[in-house]
């Protein structure tokens, strides 16, 4: 379409505008035709419906790209010989914001996100992104935002010039209007891809650095690493030459497992928000919080949500405890701002959104209040007793609790239909997962209203029912069960933890109890004991470690031995707990022998998918992703890995199924598979 001296194109795929290859065909094809179009002398490139471009239609991805490729419409607009400028809206992500890369000028409306997050599904930005973006913004803050995967703002695009103006009013006018300015003014045409100025003055180490401090992190993962290498590219050789290797690492990408993986995880953390049911009812507004106990999780909480700008109360019952949680809380702004992952305004404003408060009734004009105080089931329903006196009609009631019955703290008010769980995690300012408990009566919008919170704190929201252990904690018991099997039979903790280390665990799941104490554990133990069926297979190994006082770092001694006590602690192997495990293997009769690193990788893995079988068949998870994505975000199963339903699903239903049989054989009915293990197995696949 011309207006009037300026040709405006604009890139159509409903709903979403993302970029496919017939958009790609149609848009090579406009470009054309402006390059030979006289009376248009600059070319706006906008998207419909107010959305400029979020992204590639990831289902393209596994079918192998066809032409013509971003690179095409780039070459396309810089050798119009006329100005091109793109007008970003909403999304410039991805692709799209590859093409307005290609662009002369770009112009954005104050909302818009622009970012280049391919590395979130396990892809890097192939259409010149590595090569572009570095000569806009500098290497260093383009390494930031592609290994981050974050985007950012119209206003910081802005400073960091990598848009030329932020629209005022209507995009496309002012875009018309910049067009119009750009031709009067007949300056010589900028192309990016012409610029090394801001690649000059890249510090040579930066490269190294990275691949350095990064090196755990990106353990197992393919693309961060080609990220760094098509930036150093970008820097000593030409365009051309740059984009012909960014092309290669692409394809390594695309070719590779850990793609089809990531982007399980991407599409399974979107479908755990949609709660069949749901549809159509509308969260409750949250202007305020309050958070009962400052302890180590209630003070994380109430970061969470001071950092989305909701004001929060936290309380506890002394001056000393509330004082201990702020101290948690400033001192992790502070280190924040140090690191440079928060800016001290950023950090200062959310500090400013928590006051304390030393009674209950402080919460009283909150939306909604989350306990974090001790697991105690009398206290709890003490607590949840008084708020039900103190809240306003209406307010949400919910519980951090991760061992205890909802239904049951729920009984202590007159309105069980606003009691709900909201299980975070530790540390919980950083840990994503919020593993939402939802009982018989919690109210739709009770559910509704949690789930859209957990999105705007910041944390992927996952539904689970009100069965012990909810989701994860059902599966970390089934696993840890089976690492302890596995070491009264011959393995050492340090082999296990080593063993699902290689496989991509951040760490293993010694030194993970080791690090949140072993005496917590204990005691539920003790209690446990009671109820426990005998007849079944237990190791005693954890409790005669706690019987001998050895509580994991806190006291300097667990399953390992640690150099010191608190986290920066190190932990060494241990001849005393090697005895002591001999001494239970010798006591059980078990004769011990050697076990290889991928049977406790393969007997893990697929006793925390029977697991999971079950607690599909329960209807404790809405589906098998829901396991996954609570796996991921909150226990640290590797993510290019996809979760242990998608890892079973990948390496065979039936292997699985077969491998579970023949534990069963040996182990007896705690290895008894689920009869939605066997219906998958048949069917190869989960169910719906
Ligand atoms: P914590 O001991 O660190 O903190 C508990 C806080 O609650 C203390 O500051 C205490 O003074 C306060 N408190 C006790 N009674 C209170 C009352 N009546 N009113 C107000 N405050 C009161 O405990 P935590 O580790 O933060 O755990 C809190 C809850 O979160 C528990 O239910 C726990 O099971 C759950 N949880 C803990 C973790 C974890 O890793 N620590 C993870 C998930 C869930």
């Amino acid at each position: 379409m011309l207006d009037s001296d300026v040709a405006v194109i604009t890139l159509s795929n409903p709903p979403m505008n993302a970029l496919n290859a017939a958009m790609r065909t149609e848009l090579v094809e406009a470009l054309t035709r402006f390059a030979g179009d006289d009376a248009a002398r600059a070319a706006v490139l906008i998207g419909a419906e107010g959305r400029f471009v979020p992204g590639a239609d990831i289902r393209e991805f596994g079918k192998g790209l066809s032409a013509p490729g971003i690179n095409v419409s780039v070459r396309c607009m810089q050798a119009s010989g006329k100005p091109v400028i793109a007008a970003l809206a909403r999304h410039a992500l991805g692709g799209g914001l590859e093409l307005a890369l290609g662009a002369h000028y770009r112009i954005a409306t104050p909302d818009c996100q622009l970012g280049l997050p391919e590395v979130n599904i396990g892809l890097l930005p192939g259409g010149g992104g590595t090569q572009r973006l570095p000569r806009v913004i500098g290497a260093e803050r383009a390494l930031a935002l592609m290994l981050d995967g974050k985007s950012i703002g119209a206003s910081e695009a802005l400073t960091l010039g990598l848009v030329d103006a932020v629209a005022q009013a209507d995009l496309l006018q002012d875009a018309l209007a910049f067009a119009r300015r750009m031709v009067d003014a007949a300056l010589p045409l900028p192309s990016v891809d012409a610029r090394r100025d801001r690649l000059q003055d890249t510090d040579p180490a930066l490269f190294a650095d990275l691949r350095r401090q990064n090196a755990r992190k990106w353990r197992g993962l393919l693309s961060p690493g080609l990220i760094v290498d098509c930036v150093e590219k970008a820097i000593s050789v030409p365009i051309e030459q740059g984009l012909a290797f960014e092309a290669e690492a692409f394809k390594r990408c695309v070719g590779s497992p850990q793609r089809a993986a990531l982007i399980h995880v991407f599409q399974a953390e979107r479908t755990a928000a949609r709660i069949p049911g749901l549809e159509g009812v509308a969260p409750k507004p949250i202007h305020r919080a309050a958070v009962v106990g400052a302890g180590t999780m209630g003070s994380g909480i109430a970061m969470s949500l001071a950092n989305a700008g909701i004001p929060v109360t936290l309380i506890d019952t002394t001056q000393e405890g509330l004082a201990r949680g702020i101290g948690i809380v400033e001192r992790n702004y502070e280190n924040s701002v140090r690191r440079g992952s928060l800016s001290a305004d950023k950090a200062q404003r959310a500090r400013a959104c928590i006051t304390t408060g030393l009674d209950l009734g402080s919460a009283a004009d909150a939306d909604i209040v989350i306990e974090a105080a001790f697991e105690d089931m009398a206290l709890k329903q003490q607590i949840f007793g008084r708020l039900d006196e103190v809240m306003k009609p209406g307010a949400i009631l919910a519980t951090n609790t991760s061992t205890l019955d909802v239904a049951q703290i729920a009984q202590a008010t007159k309105r069980p239909a606003s009691v709900v769980g909201t299980h975070f995690f530790s540390p919980a300012n950083v840990m994503k997962l919020q593993e939402n408990v939802r009982t018989e009566q919690t109210a739709p919008e009770v559910v509704a209203t949690v789930t859209a919170l957990a999105k705007r704190i910041g944390k992927v929201p996952v539904l689970a029912a009100n069965k012990d252990g909810f989701i994860g904690n059902r599966i970390l018991a089934v696993y840890g069960r089976e690492c302890d099997f596995l070491v009264e039979e011959g393995a050492t903790p340090w082999q296990v933890d080593r063993a699902l280390q290689g496989f991509g665990f951040p760490m293993g799941l010694y030194l993970m109890r080791d690090m949140s104490g072993l005496d917590v554990g204990w005691r539920i133990r003790q209690y446990r004991e009671q109820f426990r069926d005998k007849s079944l297979r237990y190791s005693p190994i954890a409790d005669r470690l706690c019987e001998a006082g050895r509580f994991g770092q806190k006291t300097g001694r667990g399953y390992y031995v640690y150099d010191g006590q608190g986290p920066s602690a190190k932990a060494s192997p241990d001849s005393e707990v090697e005895r002591l495990i001999q001494g239970v293997s010798a006591e059980l009769g078990i004769a011990r022998r050697e076990i290889s690193d991928q049977e406790v990788v393969d007997r893990v893995l697929t006793a925390m998918v029977n697991e999971g079988a079950r607690i599909l068949e329960e209807g404790v998870a809405l589906r098998a992703s829901d396991i996954d994505v609570t796996y991921i975000y909150g226990y640290g199963f590797p993510r290019h890995e996809g979760g242990p339903m998608f890892w079973a699903q990948r390496r065979g239903l039936d292997w699985v199924l077969a491998q579970v049989r023949q534990q069963e054989a040996t182990q007896g009915r705690l290895w008894a598979p689920s009869p939605t293990l066997v219906q998958a197995a048949e069917l190869g696949r989960w169910p719906d």
